[in-house]
């Protein structure tokens, strides 16, 4: 079986916004009988009416509801917001273009020379060697060199290196040799070299010296699993080439060390760095200048993104968030001898979207079977299992219904897929690995792709304006592969996905193999759920935002963002915008309304409790 490919960031769209269908409730078996030339006239057709002009939208699919599950989450409900002390009170004050250029000059003399303090600070070391490892370093996590003095006068950002302090007091390190005229210290990454080679190329050690290293570190295994990035520096005593010390820098809180003792023989231990974990609570506002700039008014480092992203969970991420928008982040931070090291995750945080449009977001981490995950207000947490969406982000046109009466004939039509309202061109992907068992027009199926998947399970992908590059039978195909491209071909009315599940030879509801969605927090954890988010509620309430920044033109192009899907020639109807998410189940209701069970059966959250549809696991 091959391994689960990396997992994909998608928007997590409502299953439940339903349009209504254009009309190709046709099964595979009476299209496979036909020759595969209709194909190629069904687009040229003018498009069939729709059969369900009246069809009405689903009811959005309700979760059950949690204890207090009421959220204030209006940002008018947040306490006002208190400057944070390192930013400059009033520098967001209208100044005189002569006092700008004044404070202009002032501040970016200031920043210059803070930028020379700190390359002071950072190249101490006399030797070549050290000094170019010093510069990198330095180069890593401040880039205020880089920045334009403009910006500083702006706002005046923290420097996050000096706010850490001196640290700890730490083991003995081999750059305390530096001054030492006896030794040459080298010190690079691993690589992807064999270690006695870039000890012997890149250091210009002996094999013979490459050996005590390794002599001195049997019993750890840290050389079995050397990574390209481990850093290592050697001291070298320049007359007889022997190696003084040795260190193996995993990250700043695994750090190992040879050391000649007096007898002459290297011993290794891996050094105390005093491993320390904090917490820190911060608000951010994005100004729509550099992103790294708003995070750091907030205290954090670039590197912060990876943690925010990784709890977002493809809900929203940070570097698409529009001008204005806020967070705020509880955020668990590693420390090495008592300075920052890494993120290691984030607790809590909230996103208030500029956009009206975007409801705002809190997620909260919390365990639940045996593993972390991100849930927000409502214990929803985006599941992504063995069954992906083939077009994520995009809409539920028409749903799967096996009872679908046709309003003038009165003839059951069964409506035997998912239908997927996406745009021309749009990327289609396989639900789930599989080997494929089609690829070409077949009929009303238009442009069609067949998927067998482990579990006597087929997917089937119908009206597609073209295949992915080169696809073709028995083909293996990886989950969330591109197979294809959304079209129209076939019988279809608008550019669109007909998705449709075989399971033993029989149409199921595709949705029944709870593709990408959202998985609620386990009933037996729901009270303790609400403690824990009722205490990180209360703590994010706590956290000031930094003021808004002036928006340069009216918020008009903001307003005039529209939903993807918006774009496709669906039929009357589709074009609607989706209902919002309080609309109650219409009343009445034609005999070809949906049923919303069929949508979310019992039973089906999640595919984990129907082992033989899971692919996985
Ligand atoms: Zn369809």
């Amino acid at each position: 079986m091959p391994d689960p490919p990396p997992r994909h960031a998608g928007r997590i769209v409502d299953p439940s916004v339903a349009d209504e269908d254009d009309d190709e409730s046709v099964s595979i078996e009476q299209m496979s009988e036909e020759p595969p030339e209709a194909a190629a006239e069904p687009t040229s057709q003018a498009p069939e009416p729709s059969e369900y002009p009246d069809a009405p939208p689903l009811r959005p699919r309700t979760l059950p509801p949690l204890p207090s599950s009421e959220v204030l989450l209006d940002p008018r409900e947040a306490p006002p917001p208190i400057p944070t002390p390192t930013r400059r009170p009033g520098s967001t004050s209208v100044l005189s273009p002569t006092m700008t250029a004044v404070f202009g000059a002032l501040f970016g003399l200031a920043g210059l020379f803070g930028i020379f303090a700190l390359l002071h600070r950072f190249a101490p070391h006399p030797t070549p060697e050290t000094a170019t490892a010093a510069a990198s370093t330095s180069n890593r996590p401040d880039m205020s060199a880089a920045r334009p003095v403009a910006s500083a006068v702006q706002r005046s950002l923290p420097n996050l290196e000096e706010e850490d302090g001196p640290g700890l007091p730490g083991p003995w390190r081999i750059s305390t040799l530096a001054s030492d005229d006896s030794v040459r210290i080298v010190s690079g990454t691993v690589g992807l070299e064999a270690f006695v080679n870039v000890m012997q190329d890149k250091a210009k050690i002996s094999k013979k010296e490459t050996y005590r290293i390794l002599t001195a570190f049997k019993g750890f295994d840290v050389f079995k699993r050397l990574r390209k990035s481990d850093r290592y520096t050697v001291a070298v005593d320049k007359a007889s080439g022997r190696i003084k010390a040795f260190e193996l820098e995993v990250s700043p809180f695994e750090v190992y060390q040879a050391k000649e003792d007096e007898s002459g023989l290297l011993t290794a231990a891996r050094l105390d760095m005093k491993v320390g974990d904090r917490r820190r609570s911060t608000g951010v506002r994005i100004t729509g200048g550099p992103l790294a700039d708003d995070l750091r008014a907030a205290h954090l480092r670039d590197s912060v993104v990876t943690v925010i992203d990784a709890a977002f969970d493809g809900r929203a991420s940070v570097a698409s968030m529009p001008k204005n928008s806020t967070l705020r982040v509880i955020v668990r931070e590693k420390t090495a001898l008592g300075r920052f090291a890494s993120y290691e995750y984030v607790e809590a945080l909230e996103y208030v979207s500029s956009k009206p449009d975007t409801k705002p977001l809190r997620l909260y981490r919390f365990q639940d079977g045996g593993r972390f995950g991100y849930f927000d207000q409502q214990g929803r947490e985006p599941y992504r299992g063995g069954w992906r969406r083939p077009c994520p982000g995009a809409p539920v046109t028409s749903p799967f219904n096996p009872k679908r009466m046709h309003p003038v004939l009165h003839v059951i039509k069964p409506h035997e897929g998912t239908d997927f309202g996406a745009p021309m061109g749009t990327p289609v992907h396989a639900t789930s690995y599989g080997t494929v068992q089609w690829v070409g027009p077949r009929g009303p199926a238009g442009n069609l792709v067949i998927i067998e998947h482990p579990g006597k399970i087929e997917s089937y992908y119908m009206h597609l304006s073209r295949f992915a590059d080169g696809l073709s039978k028995d083909d293996k195909v990886e989950t969330f592969q591109v197979i294809g491209y959304v079209g129209s071909t076939g019988r279809s009315t608008g550019p669109h996905l007909h998705f449709g599940i075989k399971k033993n030879g029989v149409w199921i509801d595709p949705m029944s193999l709870k593709l990408d969605g959202d998985r609620l927090v386990s009933a037996s954890l729901r009270g303790e759920f609400e403690k824990v988010r009722a205490q990180l509620d209360a703590q994010l309430d706590a956290i000031p935002l930094p003021e808004p920044v002036a928006e340069e033109a009216p918020p008009a192009a903001a307003a005039s963002a529209v939903p993807e899907g918006e774009e496709s020639d669906e039929p009357p109807g589709g074009s609607t915008p989706a209902p919002p998410a309080e609309a109650t189940h219409p009343a009445g209701g034609s005999v070809d309304s949906a049923e919303d069970d069929e949508l979310e059966p019992e039973g089906f959250r999640d595919p984990r409790d129907r082992p033989d549809l899971a692919p996985r696991r």
